[in-house]
């Protein structure tokens, strides 16, 4: 009941931080996490500090540690997918370094199992399941559209031709599709969204060859149109799920790279912080969004504000060696949050 009360203060703004783990190959290394707590508190250790005055708390709704299972960060998120069916707008992206654990969290290891899925599949079989429980009084009908953003230009990762630039079409309307160019695949059953997911992960993982590991630099988006119709009253309503795997938040420095790397890192930091902005002012309630400012924001603008509902997931590397990386990270959530 609280929670919610605050959450209405905040303009729908969830802000949930997640703690990977320390993989096999990193035994032995030291944390940045001094401690986190049930009510979403975190306090990370600066290693080069001594004393009193090396430690900082910071404050999410939530705090996972990195025990968390993929099911139990789902379960937190699982009201936020279901009110799509609803017909409301929801946002749910990820945030942090690259390595931090972002597509983890999102869609889970290659070819995950059912146990280690991540939110996305996680969200299409419920938003499925929970459609065809319904199906006595509504018609569900559950459209997929996967893109990428590279560079300020919108790729379709559901096509034969991934080279083609697609326009994000500037949408007033409640119903309308942001990328109307990109592949729709209406989803009927789990597997429908198994293969979406893969033939999505192939087509960005080609890219990334060419590219070099172009994926951490790129966002995905996967949009999921729902449109529900009223089998009595003949009404009927649309919810749009955006999931996002953002480009990894990183400061690249200036004076070491060049040419197309400066240009990618260039466009990162423009759409990162054109989002941050467009979070902040919608926390503040301000009466200027500036949407405009990019590409991710423009494709995102109908779940992002008015009664759209955001989650931002922060991903954080316990490395003591990522912790300026993890502090910038922690000062953008809190800004937003
Ligand atoms: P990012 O997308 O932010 O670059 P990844 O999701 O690729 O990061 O995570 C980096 C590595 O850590 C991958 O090998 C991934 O499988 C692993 N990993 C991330 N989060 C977890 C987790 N919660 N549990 C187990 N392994 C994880
Ligand atoms: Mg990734």
């Amino acid at each position: 009941r609280l929670y919610n009360e605050v959450q209405e203060l905040k303009g729908n703004i969830r802000v949930f931080c997640r703690i990977r783990p320390f993989l096999s190959n990193e035994k032995g290394k030291a944390t940045t996490v001094d401690h986190l707590t049930d009510n979403g508190e975190l306090v990370i250790v600066n290693p080069s500090k001594h004393g009193k005055n090396n430690n900082r708390m910071f404050k999410f709704n939530k705090v996972f540690g990195p025990e968390a299972s993929q099911e139990k960060v789902y379960l937190d998120s699982q009201p936020l997918i279901r009110s799509v069916l609803d017909g409301f707008n929801v946002c749910i992206f990820a945030y942090g370094q690259t390595g931090a654990g972002k597509t983890y969290t999102m869609s889970g290891p290659n070819s995950p199992s059912k146990e280690n899925m991540g939110v996305n599949y996680r969200a299409l079989y419920d938003l499925f399941d929970l459609s065809q429980s319904r199906r006595s009084t509504f018609a569900y009908e559950i459209e997929v559209q996967i893109v990428e953003i590279y560079n300020e230009q919108v790729r379709d990762l559901l096509s034969n031709n991934t080279q083609k630039r697609l326009d994000v079409r500037n949408i007033s309307q409640a119903n309308g599709i942001a990328v109307p160019d990109a592949s729709l695949y209406h989803v009927k059953s789990p597997t429908d969204v198994i293969d979406l997911m893969q033939i999505a992960h192939t087509n960005r993982a080609m890219s990334a060859t060419a590219l070099n590991e172009r994926s951490s630099r790129s966002h995905s988006v996967v949009t999921v149109h729902v449109r529900g119709t009223d089998l009595k009253s003949r009404t009927s309503l649309n919810g749009h799920l955006h999931l996002v795997d953002l480009a990894g938040s990183e400061r690249v420095d200036r004076s070491e790279v060049i040419g197309d790397r400066l240009r990618e890192a260039q466009h990162i930091n423009k759409s990162l912080s054109a989002l941050g902005d467009v979070i902040f002012a919608l926390a503040q309630k301000s009466s200027h969004v500036p949407f405009r400012n990019s590409k991710l924001t423009q494709l995102l603008q109908t779940s992002l504000g008015g009664h759209a509902k955001t989650l931002m997931f922060v991903q954080i590397n316990p490395d003591v060696e990522s912790y300026s990386e993890t502090s910038s990270t922690l000062k953008f959530a809190e800004r937003v949050s």
